[in-house]
This record gives C-alpha cells, sequence and structure tokens, in this order.
C-alpha cells in the first residue's frame, strides 16, 4: 500500500464561522497534495469519520475547553482509517487506527496520538461510538457521575443519540428504572430497542405531564444531553439526594444567547447534586470502560445503531442533520473501502 506522488488529498475547511444554525455554505471542498510523514509520524488514509455536536462549539469563538478553528482550517473530527506508511516502529501499513484526523482523506498524524483499533471489534467503527468516546462518555458520566443505584429511576435526555442509546443500556445493567426522552415518536419506540423502560417525545408529548406519569416515584438520577426547557421539566421531578450529570447542554449550541432555564434554588430543595464533565477528565480509565463496554457489546447486552452517509463531500450535511435531530444512534461518513490486505 503506497501513496503515489501527486496524489490529492480532499478536506473539508471551515469557510465562515456559523451564525445561529450552520449551513453548507459555511464549509468548503478543497484539495491539496498528500504530505509525507516525518520521524514518529503516520500517513493515515481515512475510512469512517465522526459527526459530533462538540464541533459546532469549534466553529465559534466562545471560549471553551478547546481552542476552536480558525476560517480556512480542516474541520476537527476524530477518524478511523488505515496506515499507509509512516516512521512510527508502532504502526504497520495496513493497520486499522483511530485518532483526531479531520474531515479529510489522508491525515499526518503523531504515532502517540493515535490508536490501534482493536482486532476483536467488529465492526471497527464501534471504536468511534459504543466502544469508543461516546460509550465512554456513557459509561463514566452515568457511573462516576451519576452513580445511579439499583432502583434508582434514571432519565437521560438526548436518548436516541450515540452518547444516550448507551446511557439506558448501562442504567438497565445498574439495575435501575430508565427514561428516555428524544424527539419524534419513532426515536421514543426505539429508546425501547437500547434499554429504556419508557421513551418520551419531548416535540409530540405533554412533557410535564409524560414525565409524571413515566417517573412516578420522581428522578434520582438525571443524564442531560440537551438542556433548556426539558431539563428544567425533569428538575421538577427531582427526588431528595438526586444526581444530575450535565453531559451536553445541545439546544443551547445553536443560539447566539443561551436560555437562562435554570435556577439553582431547585438544586436546595432536593439536596441535589449537578456536575459537569468531560469525557476526557477519565483518559487514564478508557482501558476499563473499553474492555467493559466490548463485553457488553459481546454478549449482546448493549446495542447500537449507526446513522451512516456516504462521502467525505456529503460531512456537512450529516453535521446539520445530526443537529436537526435526523440522526438514529451515531452519526458517521462513510469515506473509503478498506484496501485489499494481501492474504
Ligand atoms: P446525538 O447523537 O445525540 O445527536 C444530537 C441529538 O441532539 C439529535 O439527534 C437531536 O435528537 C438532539 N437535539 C438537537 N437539538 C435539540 C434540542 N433543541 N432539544 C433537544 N434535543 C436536541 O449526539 P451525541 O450523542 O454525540 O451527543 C449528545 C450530547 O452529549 C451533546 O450535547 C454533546 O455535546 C454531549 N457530549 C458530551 C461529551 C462530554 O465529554 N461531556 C462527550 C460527547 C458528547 P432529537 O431528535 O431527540 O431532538
Amino acid at each position: 500500500m503506497a501513496v503515489q506522488v501527486g496524489t490529492q488529498n480532499r478536506r473539508v475547511t471551515l469557510e465562515s464561522r456559523p451564525v445561529g444554525f450552520p449551513t453548507e455554505e459555511d464549509f468548503t471542498v478543497d484539495e491539496v497534495e498528500v504530505g509525507a510523514p516525518g520521524p514518529g509520524e503516520a500517513l493515515v488514509r481515512k475510512l469512517w469519520g465522526s459527526v459530533d455536536p462538540y464541533q459546532r462549539g469549534r466553529m465559534s469563538t466562545v471560549k471553551s475547553y478547546a481552542k476552536g478553528l480558525e476560517l480556512g482550517d480542516v474541520v476537527t473530527a476524530q477518524a478511523l482509517g488505515e496506515v499507509v506508511s509512516g516512521q512510527d516502529p508502532r504502526y504497520s501499513p495496513g493497520d486499522l487506527v483511530v485518532g483526531q484526523l479531520g474531515w479529510q482523506d489522508y491525515a499526518i498524524a503523531r504515532g502517540g496520538a493515535l490508536r490501534r483499533v482493536p482486532e476483536f471489534l467488529d465492526p471497527p467503527t464501534l471504536v468511534m461510538h459504543a466502544v469508543g468516546m461516546t460509550g465512554f462518555t456513557a459509561y463514566f458520566g452515568l457511573l462516576d457521575v451519576g452513580q445511579p443505584k439499583p432502583g434508582d429511576t434514571v432519565v437521560v435526555s438526548g436518548a436516541g443519540g450515540a452518547v444516550g442509546q448507551i446511557v439506558g443500556q448501562i442504567a438497565k445493567i445498574a439495575g435501575c428504572r430508565t427514561v428516555g426522552i428524544a424527539g419524534g415518536p419513532e426515536k421514543c419506540k426505539e429508546c425501547q430497542l437500547h434499554g429504556y423502560d419508557v421513551g418520551i417525545d419531548y416535540k409530540g408529548d405533554d412533557l410535564r405531564a409524560a414525565l409524571k406519569d413515566a417517573c412516578p416515584d420522581g428522578v434520582d438520577v438525571y443524564f442531560d444531553n440537551v438542556g433548556g426547557e426539558v431539563s428544567q421539566n425533569v428538575i421538577s421531578r427531582l427526588n431528595v439526594g438526586a444526581r444530575i450529570a450535565i453531559c451536553g447542554q445541545i439546544s443551547q449550541y445553536n443560539l447566539e444567547r443561551p436560555e437562562p432555564t435554570f435556577h439553582p434554588g431547585a438544586l436546595i430543595v432536593y439536596r441535589a447534586r449537578m456536575q459537569g464533565f468531560l469525557v476526557t477528565d477519565y483518559v487514564h480509565r478508557y482501558e476499563e470502560a473499553g474492555m467493559r463496554l466490548a463485553r457488553w457489546v459481546a454478549e449482546g447486552k448493549i446495542r447500537w445503531t449507526e446513522h451512516v452517509t456516504e462521502g467525505l463531500e456529503n460531512a456537512p450535511k450529516a453535521f446539520i442533520g445530526m443537529l436537526n435531530g435526523e440522526n438514529r444512534g451515531k452519526t458517521l461518513v462513510k469515506v473509503a473501502e478498506r484496501s485489499e490486505r494481501p492474504a
């Protein structure tokens, strides 16, 4: 496997900073010549790309936990690819790796910034969701921050998405009653495939009444992916001693001014604990989470759905669709087939 001199690298770059909801015009596809890896680096050909809500934050100038994109930069993204060539003895051509390779056909990465995809993962794309970043987010956010106990009622917003589809199933393994909130009747039905006892449609149901029906004994753990009005309704049903894991606030990401939706006085009333977290806080425990999640997947205790868009050039469309709630489970872009490997 080699790349010929002059091979072009297609890249999706940030053309303009989205104002409010992103549009396809905020992105450009261009081509540059593929470079050569230096000492300690590998050239990786991308096969699959990840599409995630955090990418929206990188497109803005608002101060955050990670550096934002400059105009003209390749859009940051995790990706699964195959090593083409390199100068890091840990990798050989054909090895499958995952890393922050961006929305582009080829990337040069430091060997230390790549992780080898475990051979036993089938399909290997699991390394980008159920047994990867979004699975780890569900695992640590629920078990470490939410601290569920058997018999607790766990409510999850964004329940039909990449993180949400795993949280419900881990909560079920932990012996909890599970309530998922998602947009639309179809997604709510699918929530039940992903470990939720009840699915609530925040777009169609009377959320307050539906939560009252679904949580007759109140809410012990709230895993929040969306914030805003949905969270306000859940918080009004907390039990004393409840835990709220703030994972994401996607309802706010495209607003120029975030809504003032929550009054901390509620935490006094319920003697509740609310904690934000980043999955990267747990990087030292990824191996533990990876082993447990992989075992649960192999045992059929965790099921997952991939929402696949074909073609690197369609990554912006997939991203906008995900922000609009078009995805079922983990949003991925298929970029290329794996190369034939010698028998
Ligand atoms: P998803 O796969 O859940 O996709 C995003 C979903 O958000 C959409 O499908 C849509 O579902 C929902 N959504 C969009 N707008 C709204 C809105 N206004 N109100 C309610 N729901 C909305 O994404 P992920 O699973 O990858 O991420 C889920 C959350 O977790 C995000 O907030 C993300 O930022 C956060 N996250 C945090 C991490 C951390 O380390 N703290 C790591 C990874 C993710 P619907 O059809 O139901 O509206």
